[in-house]
């Protein structure tokens, strides 16, 4: 039945994008702004706490864990025409997946998640030219790019040639063809996707005058079907659903809670593999300098994060439900709470604990921070409190204080 539900929503979703000539469309336009954007974003967050409830449901229908690549925005493919109603990390419009899907190393690091293509550059008299600047915005976040060697050591040379532009006092924009020849040229890696990005951008030219246009990639005629819909749900939910429900967080958390699962952060342990760092001290966890970084040890195992999972579990509360590994697993051990509103609560405080070790630990890397356990807690309740509170219903007098206090009886479904 809710497989159903979220098919015709998306029916919904899908005359928003193609049904310009509809009485509504104008109305939710001025209501909601860039409505096919939000729409092809589909996460919670392009949707506000005080838009209405109908909206929220739309655009947030298919955010269970298992559809976060596979969902339909993922169905629908862009003819891109001037960029204004496509999302630049999360449509379909230059290869068969989204740029957030091919390049996460580089979407992590994007200043602006949900950019349209339209401003991820500008129409001069010799037609389209991308800003990678207008992507990744300062100079310190392009470089610290660098810093992430995640994605082969293309990158280093792509990030010296935009260095090196906005550092000569240029406009700073760079072209997507000098991003795609230069680092062409100066890369030899196997796996190169700074370039593949530069080029992919390079092919692509957008047109001033004409809309973008959509079509399913479900049907044979590229026009949406519910029951074309229903069937690529059905199959897609029916596999194990780690998180159980859907999870209300930014999707850029939720994908960072997908590479988790798969192993594909850029712990050190993987970057030694990669032969990107040496073994011995730069391997090393920078939270208790006593082992080697692993995505086991940092999040499990080390005494640092040990010590916050225990300080989160304890002011949850649920030493009744759960033993305190159960918690740190709780992926594998949420069914064992059978209240859906506690189980979204629970969900979340993991979720929000996973986050903050990794941003405390990137910041320890990247910027030269002291960890703090006040802090860390800090945040992973404030962290917590807003992403429930953009969705949840806030019970009768709960405030931060409350949150704080009996976190379980703050939010209710
Ligand atoms: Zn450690």
């Amino acid at each position: 039945m809710e497989i159903m539900n979220v098919a015709l929503l998306s029916k919904w979703k899908w005359r928003i994008l193609n049904d310009k000539e509809a009485v509504w469309h104008d109305f939710l336009e001025a209501r909601y702004g860039n409505i096919k954007l939000k729409v092809l974003v589909g996460d919670s967050s392009v949707v506000h706490n005080n838009d209405s409830i109908w909206w929220r449901d739309l655009i947030t229908s298919d955010n269970y864990d298992n559809l976060l690549l596979d969902n339909f925005s993922s169905s629908v493919r862009v003819c891109v025409g001037n960029g204004e109603s496509t999302p630049f990390w999360y449509a379909h419009w230059i290869r068969q997946h989204s740029l957030m899907a091919s390049f996460p190393d580089l979407f992590a690091r994007a200043c602006d998640h949900i950019i349209n293509i339209a401003c991820a550059g500008s129409f001069h008299n010799s037609g389209w030219r991308w800003d990678v600047n207008s992507i990744f915005q300062q100079a310190n976040s392009v470089s610290s790019l660098a810093d992430n060697m995640t994605v082969g050591a293309g990158l280093a040379d792509w990030i010296s040639v935009v260095n090196e532009l906005q550092q000569g006092g240029s406009s700073g924009c760079l072209t997507a063809e000098e991003v795609g020849s230069r680092t062409a040229a100066a890369s030899s890696t196997e796996q190169q996707p700074p370039t593949v990005f530069g080029e992919l951008l390079r092919n692509t030219e957008l047109l001033k005058d004409v809309p973008d246009s959509f079509s399913w990639s479900l049907g044979p005629d590229g026009i949406f079907s519910v029951k074309s819909c229903y069937e690529f749900l059905k199959a897609k939910l029916s596999g194990p659903d780690l998180l159980a429900d859907k999870v209300r967080a930014p999707s850029k958390v939720l994908f960072f809670c997908w590479r988790f699962i798969h192993n594909r952060l850029a712990t050190r342990d993987l970057l030694v593999r990669r032969g990107i760092l040496n073994e011995g001290s730069e391997s090393f966890c920078v939270l208790c300098m006593k082992e080697e970084e692993s995505r086991t040890h940092l999040f499990s195992n080390c005494d640092v994060s040990i010590t916050v999972w225990r300080r989160v579990y304890m002011w949850l509360g649920v030493g009744d439900f759960l033993s305190l590994e159960e918690f740190q697993d709780f992926l594998y051990h949420c069914d064992k709470i059978s209240c859906l509103s506690k189980r979204a609560i629970l969900s979340v405080a993991w979720l929000a604990t996973i986050w903050t070790l990794w941003l405390k630990r990137n910041a320890i890397i990247f910027k030269e921070e002291s960890f703090s356990f006040l802090e860390c807690m800090s945040e992973i309740l404030i962290i917590s409190w807003n992403w429930l509170g953009s969705f949840y219903k806030k019970a009768p007098l709960c405030n931060y204080f409350g949150w704080n206090t009996q976190p379980l009886l703050c939010f209710t479904l």
